[in-house]
């Protein structure tokens, strides 16, 4: 290996570049979790997360990946053989429905071309037929992050509600709190599950549950064995600012950081921002003539952009040329998707200047890769945020 100068550019969806603001953040000594310095530092970030979920109840930290998160939302709601209506959006929704599986849990999986998000109407009809109530909990991936498809959540309450129907609601936020617009407490969400190493801009490590009262009544009669994710040993412990294991003490650091990072923004505008960065990619796409993943314009995730490769090429292998020659990595394509896709990561720690970088990089990327396309996706997008400054956007 020769030494490559300069940043490496981390465009993968996840994890996402660590701002140094947050890297200085976690660089100081661990403390005694059990002290007194770590309680305030527990009770600051336990209150604060809050508004990032858009919620007044508890949310939950655990040392863990994502999939923790995932776990831990059904292990304290739901007992065995259980009922849950999943929507297949593509591969995280799988691994989720698989982690359920697993846990002894009953999936009905209501279908997707991947290339859609959840359909509400679906979610509609299927609880409508369900009169005995037997599916407990229904569970949506927010932003898919294989197919770069953003499910409408709000719109997914609302076919909760016509239907008239008791379930749990849990909605997989991993890769789109901080960076799309997401409202637990208005959208009558019961279980947020996020993670640390998209939006939030932390290195992975950190996993949440924002928790409803309805979910913590539900938590009461859950009966699938659970121990480390125990909702009611964290909240016991996080009453006085601890945990009942040791935290993550260097990640809460950062965490405290990164999210008056985010405040000091403004929720609104780091959406904004990445709703402009996301058009912007979306332009140079068509530019190449390539095709987005996503047909639906209204479900466009402002996290990622899954771009298809033209038939005959392969995208692991223009990706390997991408990294070799350029030194940034893109996503790769997971589950049917594998090959057949690249993904562009355009959340987190990310600016205009950061977003021409990884755009040029992709366009001199398909021309030393052979893959047939039109030159001018860069420009297209330069253009693009020329036209619309932070500052006009409205
Ligand atoms: C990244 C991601 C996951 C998995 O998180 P891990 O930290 O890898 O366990 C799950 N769901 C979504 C939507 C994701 O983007």
């Amino acid at each position: 290996m020769t030494h490559a100068s300069g940043r490496h550019f981390l465009q993968i969806p996840g994890p996402t570049n660590v701002p140094d603001r947050v890297l200085r953040a976690i660089d100081r000594p661990t403390i005694d979790h059990r002290g007194p310095e770590f309680a305030a530092l527990g009770h600051e970030v336990l209150r604060e997360i809050r508004a990032i979920f858009k919620t007044e109840h508890p949310v939950l930290i655990y040392p863990s990946s994502g999939t923790g998160a995932w776990e831990a939302a059904l292990v304290n709601t739901l007992s065995p053989g259980d009922r849950l209506l999943m929507c297949e959006t593509g591969h995280f929704a799988v691994l989720w429905q698989q982690l359920a599986t697993r846990l002894g849990l009953e999936a009905e999986v209501l279908p997707t071309d991947w290339r859609h998000g959840a359909d509400p109407e679906a979610v509609e009809t299927a609880l409508a037929a369900d009169s005995a109530h037997a599916i407990k909990a229904v569970c949506i991936v927010h932003n898919e992050t294989s197919t770069g498809v953003e499910s409408r959540i709000g719109e997914i309450r609302k076919a909760i509600d016509r239907a008239q129907h008791p379930a749990l609601f849990m909605v997989d936020t991993i890769s789109s709190l901080a960076s799309i617009d997401y409202r637990m407490d208005e959208w009558g969400v019961d279980v947020t599950v996020a993670g640390s190493q998209k939006g939030l801009m932390l290195p992975p490590g950190l996993a949440f549950n924002g928790v409803s009262a309805k979910a913590l009544a539900a938590s009461r009669s859950a009966s699938l064995p659970k121990n480390y994710w125990s909702w009611d040993d964290m909240l016991a412990a996080n009453k006085s600012g601890f945990f009942p294991y040791t935290p993550a003490t260097n990640l809460i650091y950062g965490l405290r950081e990164s999210i008056r990072m985010l405040l000091e923004e403004g929720l609104d505008n780091v959406f904004a921002r990445h709703d402009r960065h996301a058009a912007a990619t979306r332009l140079a796409v068509g530019a190449w003539g390539l095709e987005v993943l996503c047909l639906n314009p209204d479900e466009h995730s402002s996290s990622l952009t899954a771009v298809l490769m033209p038939e005959g090429h392969d995208a692991d292998r223009f990706r390997a040329v991408v990294l070799e020659a350029f030194d940034m990595s893109l996503g790769t394509g997971l589950g049917r998707l594998a090959g057949k896709v690249f993904r562009i990561g355009h959340l987190g720690s990310f600016n205009d200047l950061m977003l021409a970088g990884t755009l040029a990089g992709v366009e001199m990327g398909l021309a030393r890769a052979d893959v047939p396309h039109e030159p001018g996706g860069v420009q297209a997008a330069l253009d693009y945020l020329a036209d619309r400054s932070p500052e006009s956007a409205d």
